[in-house]
C-alpha cells in the first residue's frame, strides 16, 4: 500500500517499548553483574541498567579523575564503530567497556555499551589512574578497583553479540507490530476517504434529484392549470349542447355529444389529479384544521355516493359509534382521502356487493416508541376504514397500489376506468395528516382500506 505513514524512518523508540526493554537490560545486568547502556544514533542513552562502581565514585572525587571520567564516558558514545575499528575501549581505571551497534533492516539505530569489567588477571592499581590526578590515593582505591565485575575480553565480545541477538529479534517483533498498525490507519483513512467521497456524491445527487423533482412538480402544476381551463369551458359548451341551447339536436348528435361530454370530464378527472399530487409534491397544500365530526362526515361521504351504488347494485353502510370523539384536522383533506377510497371500492365491487364506512377509535404505543411497548405512552388513534366486498388486490400488488399511476390492470383492456392517482393522492394526504394508510385485502373477496390518524390535543384548543 503506498502510504506515507508506512514510509517514517525507523527509530528505536517506534519499534520497542521502553518499559520491555529496561526490563530486558535489568535482567541482563543482574545475571551478568555488569552493567549495561543502550544509546540512540545521537548519542543520548535510551536504556541503562547499571550501578555505579565504588572505584568510579571514588575517582570522581577528584577534578583530574571526574574529567577522564568524562572522557572515557564520552569515547563510548562517539567512537566509530565502522568495520574494522575497535569495539572495546579503556578506562583510565583499568576497567574496560565493550561496544556493539543496534542495526536493524541496513539502518544504525544505536549502540549497546557493557561495563565497566576488569580483566581476571588484573591485581595491582594502573599508572594512568595517578596520571589522572596526582591526588588520587592508589592505595585506597586499589581495593575498590578490585571489587569492578570481572570479564574476560572474549566474554564480554559474546555477550554484546547475544545482547545485539536478542535485541534483533525484539525489533522484528516489534517492526511487526508497527507495519501491521500502520497498514490498519492507512485502509481505514483510505476507507473513510473513499465513504467521504461517496457521500459527497450522494449528497451531491440527491440533492439535483430533489431539484428535478421539484421542477417536475412546477411543470405539472403549470400545464394542468392552463389544461383544466379551456376543459373546462369544453364541457360548458357541450352541457349547453346537450340541453338544446343552441337548437335541438337529433339524437345521433345528442349521442356524440355525450361522449365528447363523459370523455372530457375524465380527462377534467385526471387533470385535477395531476394538479393536486403536484401540489402535495411541492408542499404548496395548506393544511387548514378545525374539530372534525368524523361520525357525520362519514354519513355525508356514503349519502353523496347512494345514486352511484343503487346504480352498480351495491349496498352502502356507516358503521361509526356515535360517542366517537371529535377530531382536531382538515374537514376538506379527510373528505377528499374518503371520496377517494369510496369511489374505488363502487369501482371495484361488482353488483350486489356491499360497502361499508367505518371509523373506531384505538389506543396503540406512540410510533417511535416500537420496542418499549410496556413503558411507552399511549397514544390515542382515530382509525377511519373503507371496507367492500369487491374483487380485492393480489399480495405482491398491494405495496405498489400507492405508487402514482400504478394500476393492478394496466392493460389496454381493463375494465375499469381511472389514471392510477387517486391512492397516491390519499397516501399523500394522509401522512399530511399525521397518519398512515394500509390495505388489507384477499382477492376475489374484498379489501379494506385503514387510515389510522393521531388524536392530538392542539395547544390552547378545546375538544369540548
Ligand atoms: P385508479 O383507481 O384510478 O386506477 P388508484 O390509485 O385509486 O387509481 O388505485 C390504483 C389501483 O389499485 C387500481 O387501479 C386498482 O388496481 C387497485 N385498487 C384500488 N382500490 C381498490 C379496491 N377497493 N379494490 C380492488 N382494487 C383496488
Amino acid at each position: 500500500m503506498d502510504d506515507p505513514a508506512l514510509d517514517v524512518p525507523l527509530a528505536l523508540r517506534d519499534l520497542i517499548g521502553s518499559e520491555v526493554l529496561s526490563d530486558f537490560l535489568r535482567t541482563f545486568h543482574d545475571m551478568f553483574g555488569v552493567g549495561v547502556r543502550i544509546d540512540g544514533p545521537d548519542g543520548a542513552t535510551f536504556s541503562e541498567a547499571c550501578e555505579q562502581e565504588e572505584i568510579c565514585g571514588f575517582v570522581n572525587t577528584t577534578p583530574g579523575g571526574r574529567a577522564a571520567c568524562v572522557a572515557t564516558v564520552r569515547t563510548t558514545r562517539e567512537r566509530s564503530l565502522s568495520r574494522g575499528a575497535p569495539g572495546a575501549v579503556p578506562c583510565f581505571t583499568a576497567g574496560r567497556y565493550r561496544l556493539g551497534e543496534v542495526q536493524y533492516d541496513g539502518h544504525v539505530l544505536g549502540r549497546v555499551v557493557i561495563g565497566p569489567y576488569l580483566a581476571p588477571d588484573r591485581t595491582g592499581a594502573p599508572q594512568t589512574l595517578f596520571e589522572a590526578d596526582p591526588r588520587i590515593d592508589t592505595v585506597r582505591a586499589l581495593p575498590l578497583l578490585l571489587r569492578m565485575p570481572r570479564l574476560k575480553e572474549a566474554s564480554a565480545e559474546r555477550l554484546v553479540d547475544h545482547l545485539l541477538h536478542i535485541l534483533e529479534g525484539l525489533l522484528f517483533a516489534g517492526h511487526r507490530a508497527l507495519l501491521a498498525s500502520q497498514m490498519q490507519i492507512a485502509s481505514s483513512r483510505e476507507s473513510y476517504r473513499e465513504l467521504s467521497e461517496k457521500s459527497r456524491q450522494l449528497t451531491a445527487a440527491f440533492e439535483r434529484l430533489q431539484e428535478l423533482d421539484r421542477l417536475k412538480s412546477n411543470f405539472l402544476a403549470t400545464v394542468s392549470h392552463e389544461l383544466r381551463t379551456p376543459l373546462t369551458s369544453i364541457l360548458g359548451y357541450t352541457e349547453m349542447l346537450r340541453e338544446g341551447l343552441a337548437g335541438a339536436l337529433n339524437s345521433e348528435q345528442k349521442e356524440y355529444v355525450s361522449t365528447i361530454h363523459t370523455k372530457g370530464e375524465q380527462l377534467l378527472g385526471l387533470i385535477t389529479g395531476i394538479l393536486d399530487l403536484a401540489k402535495i409534491d411541492s408542499a404548496s397544500v395548506s393544511i387548514d384544521r378545525s374539530w372534525v365530526d368524523v361520525r357525520a362526515l362519514c354519513h355525508d361521504v356514503a349519502r353523496s355516493f347512494e345514486p352511484h351504488a343503487r346504480k352498480g347494485d351495491l349496498s352502502i353502510a356507516v358503521a361509526v359509534p356515535r360517542d366517537l370523539p371529535r377530531l382536531w384536522t382538515d374537514l376538506e383533506r379527510l373528505r377528499q382521502i374518503l371520496v377517494n377510497l369510496v369511489d374505488n371500492a363502487v369501482k371495484f365491487t361488482p353488483p350486489g356487493g356491499a360497502m361499508t364506512i367505518g371509523a373506531r377509535i384505538e389506543a396503540s404505543p406512540s410510533d417511535d416508541d416500537i420496542g418499549l411497548v410496556l413503558t411507552a405512552p399511549v397514544q390515542s388513534r382515530i382509525v377511519l376504514s373503507v371496507a367492500d366486498t369487491g374483487i380485492g388486490i393480489a399480495q405482491d400488488c398491494a405495496d405498489r397500489i400507492f405508487d402514482a399511476f400504478y394500476q393492478v390492470d394496466s392493460s389496454s383492456t381493463r375494465r375499469f376506468g381511472g389514471a392510477g392517482l387517486g391512492l397516491s393522492i390519499v397516501r399523500r394526504l394522509v401522512e399530511l395528516l399525521g397518519g398512515r394508510i394500509t390495505v388489507q385485502s384477499q382477492p376475489g373477496e374484498g379489501s379494506v382500506f385503514e387510515a389510522s390518524l393521531p388524536l392530538e390535543e392542539p395547544e390552547g384548543e378545546s375538544r369540548a
